[in-house]
């Protein structure tokens, strides 16, 4: 594969499958082929359309659309909120790492506030970092906390849902080895799709940009599709010093993928373009 018409293909199924299946942890929909996805904001796995859950459970699509709104508007302590309400009433780990992510996200919108430009700004700095800190570490928490109700409830029987979290919640803790013995896991409960898509995001997270590149591919056929996968193959390219190649997977896609990953990746190929000037 090289060049832009080697995803050509890939891009004709996304466009010609007209299906989104909704995240029964963030709210968000996402485009897939098939009936297998992960979400493609948090990654957890999806597995019914909006209606359908919207019909099963209808408090939880209201406190997902509350989340939803909270989260889009910068207000990450009321999306939080929810989150340990939810988890408390569900008791289902998967919320604790979707509350994690929040966590990680509201630091890094509080980092990203800290300037050194201006005069005056050292004590701000100051309680930028501090509070970016500690929603650092109240993300590391919740994060321990879903992996030991995971082992426990691993303990009383392996699924893919606990095994998948489990690599999930290491993944996102920069655990790579522990995250790795995982998928062994999630191949042992018979669910191809999740443990090829864990060994991508695993590829992704010890930086083998070979692999991902590969990997990221082989989810891009019609039998095992995820619309995150073009963000891997575009970090993939960008990381193996093909820069051209991560923009065009960008452009390309950019209307049916869009998310924060996307985003993200493409402010980043625009940062390592401009330091290259
Ligand atoms: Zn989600």
């Amino acid at each position: 594969m090289a060049g832009f018409s080697d995803i050509s293909g890939a891009i004709r199924l996304a466009k010609a499958s007209n299906a989104t299946l909704f995240c029964g942890y963030c709210g968000t929909e996402t485009m897939v082929v098939g009936r297998a996805g992960v979400c493609s904001n948090c990654e957890m796995p999806i597995e019914q359309d909006a209606r359908a859950f919207s019909e099963k459970n209808p408090e939880l699509s209201a406190v997902l659309g509350t989340i939803r709104v909270a989260v889009r508007k910068g207000d990450f302590d009321t999306a939080a909120k929810a989150y340990d309400d939810a988890f408390a009433k569900y008791k289902d780990p998967g919320f604790l790492y979707a509350e994690s992510l929040v966590r990680i996200r509201h630091s890094n919108a509080t980092i990203a506030q800290i300037r050194y430009d201006r005069k005056g700004f050292m004590e701000e700095n100051t309680a930028y970092r501090n509070k970016g800190a500690q929603l650092t570490s109240s993300a590391k928490l919740l994060l321990a906390k879903a992996i030991s109700v995971c082992n426990n409830s691993l303990a009383a029987g392996l699924t893919p849902g606990n095994a998948y979290l489990l690599f999930l919640c290491y993944n996102k803790m920069g655990k790579a080895r522990a995250a790795g013995s995982t998928i062994g896991l999630i191949e042992k409960t018979g669910s191809i799709y999740l443990s090829r898509y864990a060994k991508m995001a695993h590829d992704a997270a010890v930086r083998d940009y070979k692999a991902l590149m590969k990997d990221a591919e082989a989810m891009l056929a019609k039998d095992s599709f995820s619309v995150n996968a073009f963000f891997y193959l575009a970090l993939s390219a960008l990381k193996n010093g093909d820069e051209g190649r991560a923009l065009r997977i960008i452009d390309g896609t950019r209307q049916f993928a869009a998310n924060g990953s996307m985003g993200s990746l493409a402010a980043d190929v625009k940062r390592f373009e401009e330091s290259l000037l």
